[in-house]
């Protein structure tokens, strides 16, 4: 079995949803979709919820009113039939009917509200799997999608749950389910975070243990480089989870590490795609990929380096866990750090109480602040292939003065601090140097 998750935006309208049945009737296999809600209909119910808590109920039915509006657009464009229309009007006017008896009891209902834009999105696909007369079934994220009382997922139960639902419901080659929602604890109807439609997705082939997992979104998979600042980038073929989560840190915002730890536990390879370029191969993460020396490289701004000098230090124990408690303190993750024998530099990103930590620090040694730096990360298989690496890092790197150099915390990252003025520079050195004439030897 195979799932297919689609985001947001490939839903997002009616063209969108077109290219999401075309995908899906394509493959011949029996697969489970999962669906995000149309883009922008979960923040809409977020300021709705916002509002209810504000006591401003009659904002709150405007906006749950000009929410009803678009799906008529989408509706619109959708069906051609006027019987198929007519079962989507009807739906849609009786669920917005239901949020706004639930906008009467102010913020209770929060969770029941947020859970709509995922039911409307599968309900008004399968009216138009109908449509267009493909068979699908359509089954509730609720009825096996739970959990615990940490908020946490529990993969048994959900198999427990979900695998009666489908022995039940055989032979159908399309199903199609929610993300993002779910039941907790005692039963009530709740949701797996923002942005939680992958979680499903992978939860879901988890908890079968499906072939792959696709995540269908708006880009070719996960780019070697940043598209945004440099020229020849390409889309990466294979990336393994723990590269992948190196990444994921830096912008590569495609996917939630967090999300994809079932499919990696499972050993479910997690196929990247594009809704908009079907064609395009995207990109495969599975536990084991083709070892290639450096696979991608990102960048992040917006860090801050800290560095602490002491003569103190100087062979002396429990030196870093003072330093480190000041960080624990303020609630401040700490993402680089490199030592030497009387100094330590370390970065955060998060600036809220830099002043008290930086006040605190000075305890123990001299502090000093370098702000406006970027981390670049370089993700790769470095353990068999990491001979050499560092050093053609470094040589591309010559003419850019390097604040911080981190290498060796995993077999699969480097990390290095340069300040954001040199950043793009940067990043196109490293990338002429590791893949263009890489490429260039290789032809
Ligand atoms: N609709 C939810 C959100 O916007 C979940 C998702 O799209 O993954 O956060
Ligand atoms: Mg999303």
């Amino acid at each position: 079995m195979l799932i297919l998750k689609f985001g947001g935006t490939s839903v997002g309208n009616a063209t969108n949803i077109k290219k999401v049945a075309n995908i899906v009737n394509a493959y011949q296999e029996p697969k489970i979709v999962v669906l995000s809600a149309v883009s922008g209909t979960t923040n809409s119910l977020v300021n709705i919820n916002n509002l209810l808590a504000e006591h401003k109920k009659e904002a709150a039915t405007l906006l749950i009113n000009e929410l009803e509006y678009t799906y008529h657009t989408l509706i619109d464009g959708l069906f051609t039939s006027e019987y198929y229309q007519l079962k989507a009007l009807t739906f849609i006017r009786n669920n917005f009917d239901y949020v706004r008896s639930l906008a009467n009891n102010g913020i209770e209902n929060e969770k029941i509200i947020l859970a709509q834009g995922e039911i409307i999105s599968t309900n008004l696909f399968q009216i138009y799997q109908t449509q267009l007369g493909c068979e699908s079934k359509l089954i509730s994220a609720l009825d096996f999608m739970s959990i615990d009382e940490h908020g946490e997922p529990n993969i048994d139960h959900i198999k427990k749950q979900l695998n009666p639902i489908l022995n039940r419901e055989k032979n159908h080659k399309t199903y199609i389910t929610q993300g993002y929602i779910c039941k907790n604890n005692i039963g009530a109807i709740d949701n797996l975070k923002r942005g939680g439609s992958d979680y499903t997705a992978s939860l879901i082939g988890a908890a079968i243990e499906a072939s792959e997992i696709q995540i269908w979104t708006d880009i070719d998979g996960m780019h070697n480089n940043d598209p945004r600042y440099v020229k020849d980038t390409f889309s990466i073929d294979e990336i393994t989870f723990d590269e992948a989560a190196e990444l994921a840190y830096f912008g590569a915002k495609i996917l939630h590490p967090q999300s994809i730890i079932p499919a990696q536990l499972n050993n479910i390879p997690v196929l990247l795609k594009n809704t908009f370029n079907p064609n395009d191969k995207g990109t495969l993460i599975k536990n084991c990929a083709n070892s290639k020396g450096v696979r991608a490289i990102a960048a992040k701004d917006g860090i801050i380096a800290i560095k602490i000098k002491s003569y103190r230090m100087l062979m002396a124990y429990g030196f870093l866990k003072n330093i480190f408690e000041v960080f624990e303190k303020y609630q401040t993750a700490i993402d680089m750090i490199t030592t030497s024998e009387i100094a330590v530099s370390l970065t955060i990103d998060d600036t809220t109480h830099l002043k008290q930590i930086t006040e605190e620090l000075q305890i123990f040694g001299s502090v000093e602040v370098d702000k406006q730096m970027s981390i670049i990360c370089l993700a790769g298989s470095f353990s068999q292939s990491g001979k050499g690496i560092s050093a053609s890092v470094i040589n591309c790197l010559k003419d850019i003065p390097i604040r911080m150099i981190s290498y060796g915390g995993s077999n699969y990252n480097m990390s290095l601090l340069v300040a954001t003025n040199d950043k793009i520079n940067a990043l196109n050195l490293l990338n002429k140097g590791l893949f263009v004439q890489k490429q260039l030897q290789e032809v």
